[in-house]
């Protein structure tokens, strides 16, 4: 078996997210060695002469080229991208068909290049695509999940901050459930400047209305689809969502991000994978917290399960 001789990462499906999350990692200077890999190899090779400018218009020592699924066999990770973006006035759910027939395509190279990195997908249906990849390609779950709802997450703190002109690390709280239109933010788990929700608006009534989560929820679940609307695809966020995430392992950062992660009894759910906070460090997920939910929330959580396994089965 291969070890890892380098931080190399191999991005599958160069389009809009994949040349972004490439782009975060340059940025972040988290990785020696980029390999893009995309079923459109003029358009791969294109986004590598691109990225290959910022790193000499930078003077950053980054090797970034196309390959093949042999890449894969040393590649600390592997970004899953593989797809089309969504269209405007579609759901994710909706994009499952299309999705699944790229993926199907993929499973295999990917298992035969003995692959035993760190999987990360993205594509959407983000649960479902997570759920699929950890039943094929056999890793640990620890090391195959999604990017689940650490976007959404990283939105609502900002949409909250805003809100009460608090700093956006001072709002401690998680969308959680699926990356999806049935996403739920478990409001008995907020702190705002480390206060308990309840006593925060005791403390500042005026801003009661403000934390009113039904409209926060609504304002990002729809999020993506208002970018998609004016832009056509949602790429810069989602690009720094998988360099943080990468950032947490490489660096050994214990950070807590909500990520699709295969449940094994969690939350009374299995066999699906869905966003749960996710404790993240050199060995990618290494704890799942089990958060204390209100018998709401907890609905909230089956239900999403229930929409991802009901995708799921119609796979066939
Ligand atoms: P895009 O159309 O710009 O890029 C998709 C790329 O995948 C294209 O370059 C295409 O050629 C490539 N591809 C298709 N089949 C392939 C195959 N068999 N092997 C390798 N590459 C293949 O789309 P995008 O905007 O980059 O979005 C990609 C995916 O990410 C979509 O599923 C989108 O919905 C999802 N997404 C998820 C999130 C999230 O938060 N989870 C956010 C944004 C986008």
């Amino acid at each position: 078996m291969h070890q890892f001789g380098s931080r190399k990462v191999v991005v599958i499906g160069t389009g809009r997210v994949g040349s972004h999350a490439a782009l975060s990692l340059m940025f972040n200077q988290l990785v020696d060695e980029i390999v893009l890999l995309d079923v459109n190899a003029e358009a791969a090779y294109a986004e590598m002469v691109d990225l290959k400018d910022w790193t000499s218009a930078l003077n950053v020592h980054v090797k970034v080229r196309t390959g093949t699924y042999e890449d894969c066999a040393d590649a600390r990770f592997v970004i899953m991208t593989a797809g089309r973006h969504r269209r405007p006035g579609e759901s994710r759910l909706q994009m499952l068909d299309g999705t699944f027939q790229i993926l199907r395509g993929i499973v295999d190279p990917l298992k035969a290049s003995g692959f035993h990195g760190i999987c990360i997908s993205v594509s959407n249906p983000a649960d479902v695509v997570a759920e699929y990849l950890y039943r094929e390609l056999g890793l640990p779950r620890s090391h195959c999940f999604g990017t689940g709802t650490a976007l959404d997450t990283f939105r609502m703190r900002r949409a909250v901050g805003n809100r009460i002109a608090l700093e956006r690390s001072q709002v401690q709280a998680v969308v959680m459930g699926e990356h999806g239109d049935s996403s739920f933010i478990p409001t008995s788990h907020v702190f705002l400047a480390g206060v308990p929700l309840t006593e925060y608006v005791r403390m500042r009534p005026e801003q009661a209305d403000l934390l009113d989560f039904d409209s926060i929820s609504e304002q990002v679940r729809n999020a993506g689809a208002n970018i998609i609307k004016g832009k056509g695809a949602t790429e810069f966020g989602i690009g720094a969502t998988v360099a943080k995430i990468v950032s947490s392992i490489l660096h050994n950062e214990k950070r807590v991000i909500p990520l699709s992660a295969h449940l094994e009894g969690e939350y009374g759910e299995r066999d699906v994978s869905v966003g749960v906070p996710c404790l993240v460090g050199e060995d990618g997920i290494e704890h799942i917290y089990e958060l204390e939910l209100s018998d709401a929330e907890l609905g909230a959580l089956h239900n999403s399960c229930e929409i991802i396994r009901g995708s799921f089965a119609t796979l066939g």
